[in-house]
């Protein structure tokens, strides 16, 4: 099973402390069904001093949020919508927008 929504998507959360926040997506992980999403879902994390943080302390981070909490923003109608697919005539199936029919692909 992979995920209908790919790096680089425009996504908005739909439940939680960010819901209505809109950030695109910068990976995604497929058997978990996950996403990271720019900005969002931050979480703190405390790092011990290391080659890359030199002073330790903490951080934030984007924490992954399961695609059931995410739609998919439409880049033409500029909504969230719920994503269809269909077939072109060359036969390679597409994601469509289901409010206004835009393929997103
Ligand atoms: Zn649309």
């Amino acid at each position: 099973m992979g995920l209908d929504i790919k790096k680089e998507d425009m996504v908005t959360v739909i439940l939680g402390d960010d819901k209505g926040k809109r950030g695109s997506i910068l990976s995604v992980s497929p058997k978990k069904g996950r996403c990271v999403v720019e900005r969002l879902n931050m979480i703190k994390r405390h790092m011990k001093p290391s080659k890359k943080y030199t002073q330790g302390g903490i951080i934030e981070k984007e924490a992954p949020i399961h695609r059931s909490n995410l739609m998919l923003v439409c880049p033409k109608c500029d909504k969230p919508t719920k994503i269809g697919h269909k077939f072109l005539e060359s036969g390679s199936k597409v994601r469509v927008c289901r409010k206004c029919g835009e393929v997103l692909d």
